[in-house]
């Protein structure tokens, strides 16, 4: 990883920083595979020091191979304070996303003087090129959706609520491999299903309803991130309409993205399949996001983003109608940005299965 930490010291140079703290516990897994609660890490052009607390002694001491570590006996900025090698008036950078208030007044206090520089997702851009290690981990997340689906559609029917199949899959995931839900599978039916970020609820599927299911696994940190879409019953004209529209949208921004766009461009070939089924105004977020061992990461894929879409991203594209009263659709693959296209990550079924 010693070269995630030289990409780091590279940016660090373009900023004409002298250093950077990095509090984001995510990017410290990223720079140094460190899996613990509570670290920071100095790094700067000649050295890297990473601080923990003693519950972390022999944990670190086994994961993190490319820092100095320190294990502070106290609060780990005081700790890394004691290390302090700054020059007066040197330019430290903090990642401003992640810092809160009461941790950047007291950085503000044990390093007076120096200069503190807001950088905004420095090593998340970094990290947003994934190195084909990390594309294996992911595809092995996708695989294991691939298997819960598989297993969980026949649990689909009237009268199961969508808990339980939320913690069917939650079950069945980590039975296939999963380390943890990268976070809580949605399971939203019915008119539940037009709230697109719903939270599966007690209530029982009925003939008819439209089930959206958007869950995932996680591989060694990694994520995948899918969302499929069941109807219960008979399929009704208007759903199928729906759904010819959702696909749609997909089959082109699947075909369309490549290196060179930028977030929003990506966006709006989806949003423009949409409103030429006059469906736009039910699209209300963005058509993905970047993915990785977070399940948001760069570079977002949205209406406002000017993220540009390079080689070695692993994005999802899930475009989704929702109608108030009717219910919603929604269809999520991830994909790896390859040199001329991409490569879909998560290549099973994506068509729209009728259950009993
Ligand atoms: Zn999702
Ligand atoms: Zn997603």
């Amino acid at each position: 990883m010693k070269h995630r930490v030289d990409a780091v010291r590279r940016r660090i140079e373009h900023h004409r920083l002298d250093a950077i703290l990095v509090s984001s516990l995510k990017n410290i897994r990223y720079l140094f595979g460190f899996t613990g609660s509570n670290a920071l890490a100095l790094i700067s052009a000649s050295r890297c020091i990473f601080v923990t607390d003693r519950r972390y002694t022999a944990q670190s001491a086994e994961q993190v191979q490319n820092a100095e570590i320190v294990i502070s006996e106290k609060d780990l900025l005081s700790a890394l304070k004691n290390e302090d090698f700054l020059p007066d008036k040197a330019r430290l950078g903090f990642e401003a996303v992640h810092l809160n208030t009461r941790d950047f007044l007291q950085l503000k206090n044990k390093f007076s003087r120096v200069q503190l520089v807001a950088t905004e997702r420095l090593v998340e851009k970094i990290a947003s090129i994934k190195e084909a290690e990390e594309v294996e981990h992911i595809r092995a997340a996708g695989s294991i959706c691939a298997n819960v689906f598989a297993d969980v559609v026949p649990l689909i029917r009237r009268g199961v609520s969508e808990l339980d199949i939320s913690a069917e899959i939650t079950y069945r995931a980590m039975k296939s491999g999963s380390e943890r839900n990268p976070f809580e599978p949605i399971v939203a039916s019915g008119k539940r299903a037009a709230l697109p970020h719903g939270i599966s609820s007690g209530k029982k599927i009925k003939a008819g309803d439209l089930v959206i299911i958007d869950f995932g696994a996680v591989v060694n940190g990694y994520a995948a991130d899918c969302t499929r879409t069941v109807v219960v019953g008979k399929i009704k004209r208007r759903q199928k309409q729906l759904i010819g529209a959702v696909q749609g949208a997909l089959d082109l921004a699947e075909v369309s993205a490549k290196p060179g766009m930028t977030g929003r461009q990506l966006d709006a070939v989806a949003r423009d399949h949409l409103r030429s089924h006059q469906l736009a105004d039910f699209f209300q977020h963005s058509l993905g996001h970047g993915l990785g061992l977070d399940v948001h990461e760069l570079p977002r894929i949205g209406e406002t983003s000017n993220d540009p879409i390079e080689a070695g991203n692993v994005i999802t594209l899930e475009p989704g109608v929702y109608l108030p009263d009717f219910g919603g659709i929604r269809i999520e693959n991830d994909y790896l940005i390859t040199g001329n296209g991409v490569e879909n990550l998560t290549p099973f079924p994506r068509e729209v299965v009728c259950v009993e």
